[in-house]
């Protein structure tokens, strides 16, 4: 069942044959029932034109017969009624085409007899409502009925007729139906319905064969589109259409292949233009590592010498030599991520514990010249990875200093955690906390969310930490609450190699803030 929903909400071909067939079937099978139950009313109308004046002439033959009676004695009257039903049903069963039924006298003591009828039928056979009318007003009364008695169990359509008779010479009442089973036009009904019921059946068929051709040449270049689309999605630029003829198809096509040319010029382009940034940071960033190792040179000689000057040109000597500092970081983080974006960024995989990694920070020597205590959780046990240390080392120790640096929380939490697929490693402060829309920027290249404290750093360093984490199949993310605190949230796949594509994300640990 769900594998039949599933192909309806996948195939349009499906979708369209089944609901044109479901629809045609609906249409079909409603006007094979009007028709059958016009052809029926048509049938059993004639037919019943015909009974009634046939019932009406007999029982006209039997009143007649009963005027001209002359005993009065209730029993020989009976006999002389039994005769009359006899008379009127004399000819062979077979070829007779009704029942008859006397009933009465009517309010007589005797109700024995004269009750008769041609048949096994019993009074009781005919429609109570038509008894009634029968008895209540001296006219001709008639209508359809479903019989059993006269089938073969089966119910049997059948017109009754009925009528008083009365008897001049006792003055009894008595009422006397006519019962025609339309067997004949049931028969002819069900002929017609068996017809239709084929005929329908294969027009369906023939509706949904016809539909599937039509549909087919429809969907088969949408399918071609979509298989060409895909694959023009996963990379492969150089896809396009085959373009027949000049019907909607062709001109989807075209259209289709004008507008891949265009998107493969424009990606080209800006993969040009991107390489052309990202060699000339890198060019320039070694450029200028050269004369900086002589400027720093430089700057190390005076600043050893700072105590023979002034205190403001040793002032400067000092601040020479922090900013080359800073300068040099800059330069070594900003190569780091143009290699990334070159993607020519490696790892060196071997089995890394996180645990002894988390154990270190309470160490970090940035947290102790702040006076920030670190405090270590999940660590008792080793958290095992395949990862690349000195990456991941290089993020959580860039996670703890940038959590003392700017958070001001007088203590950091660094929890470990561990999944069978994946672990996660979170950096969480109790300080100034970061908003929903900080949450994301951080990770900005030189975003900082006061740019006055710099705190020597570059702005580079979550942007190189989401990379470094990105590289391992793996994520970082921020959360945080403004004036509560904020969580980094590392999470690493346990191996490396997975499946295409597939990224770990939901974190092994539970985290306060997310
Ligand atoms: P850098 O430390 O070199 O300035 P980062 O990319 O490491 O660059 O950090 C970017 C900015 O994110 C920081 O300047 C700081 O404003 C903010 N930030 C990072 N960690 C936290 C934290 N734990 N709490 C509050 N702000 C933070």
């Amino acid at each position: 069942m769900s594998r039949l929903l599933g192909l309806w909400r996948r195939s349009l071909q499906v979708r369209v044959v089944l609901s044109t067939v479901l629809l045609s079937s609906f249409v079909i099978g409603l006007t094979g029932s009007a028709l059958l139950t016009s052809v029926a009313a048509g049938l059993a109308e004639r037919r019943q034109e015909v009974v009634v004046a046939e019932a009406r002439s007999g029982l006209d033959a039997a009143q007649a017969q009963l005027d001209a009676e002359v005993e009065s004695v209730p029993t020989a009257q009976s006999i002389s009624l039994a005769q009359i039903v006899d008379t009127l049903t004399q000819t062979d069963p077979s070829a007779r085409a009704y029942e008859l039924v006397l009933d009465g006298p009517f309010g007589a003591e005797d109700r024995t007899a004269p009750r008769r009828s041609s048949t096994a039928l019993d009074a009781d056979a005919v429609p109570a409502d038509l008894q009634q009318s029968v008895r209540s007003e001296p006219g001709l009364f008639w209508r359809y009925a479903e019989l059993s008695v006269l089938g073969a169990g089966n119910d049997v359509p059948t017109v009754v007729v009925g009528r008083q008779l009365t008897s001049p010479s006792t003055g009894d009442t008595y009422a006397m139906y006519y019962l025609f089973p339309l067997v004949e036009q049931q028969t002819t009904v069900d002929l017609v319905r068996r017809a239709l019921l084929v005929g329908g059946l294969v027009m369906v068929l023939l509706v949904g064969g016809v539909v599937l051709l039509v549909s087919r040449q429809v969907v088969g270049p949408v399918r071609l589109a979509r298989r060409v689309a895909e694959r023009y999605a996963a990379g492969n630029l150089e896809q396009r259409m085959h373009v027949e003829g000049e019907d909607d198809i062709a001109r989807l096509s075209t259209s289709f292949n004008q507008m891949a040319a265009s998107l493969q010029s424009q990606i080209r382009r800006l993969q040009d233009l991107s390489r052309l940034q990202q060699r000339f940071v890198s060019d320039v960033s070694h450029e200028l590592r050269t004369p900086l190792t002589t400027v720093q040179m430089g700057a190390q000689m005076l600043f050893d010498a700072r105590e023979t000057f002034d205190p403001k040109t040793a002032r400067a000597a000092e601040l020479l030599r922090t900013e080359l500092g800073r300068f040099e970081r800059l330069l070594s983080d900003l190569l780091d991520l143009s290699r990334f974006d070159a993607g020519a960024a490696q790892l060196e995989l071997s089995e890394v514990d996180l645990a002894d990694i988390a154990r270190r920070t309470r160490s970090d020597p940035v947290a102790g010249r702040l006076g920030v205590r670190v405090q270590v959780m999940g660590a008792a046990r080793p958290v095992k990875v395949e990862a690349d240390v000195r990456r991941v080392e290089r993020i959580v120790r860039n996670l703890v200093q940038n959590a003392a640096k700017y958070s001001g929380s007088p203590v950091i939490e660094v929890e470990v955690g561990q999944r069978a697929d994946r672990v996660s490693l979170v950096v969480r402060d109790f300080g100034v906390g970061l908003d929903d829309d900080e949450n994301l920027r951080v990770f900005d290249r030189f975003w900082r969310a006061d740019p006055a404290r710099t705190e020597g750093g570059t702005g580079l360093g979550l942007a190189i930490a989401r990379e470094d984490a990105g590289l391992h199949g793996g994520t970082l993310r921020a959360h945080g609450r403004p004036g509560e605190g904020a969580e980094f949230v590392l999470t690493l796949p346990r191996r490396v190699e997975r499946p295409e594509g597939e990224v770990a994300d939901e974190p092994a640990v539970a985290l306060r803030f997310a």
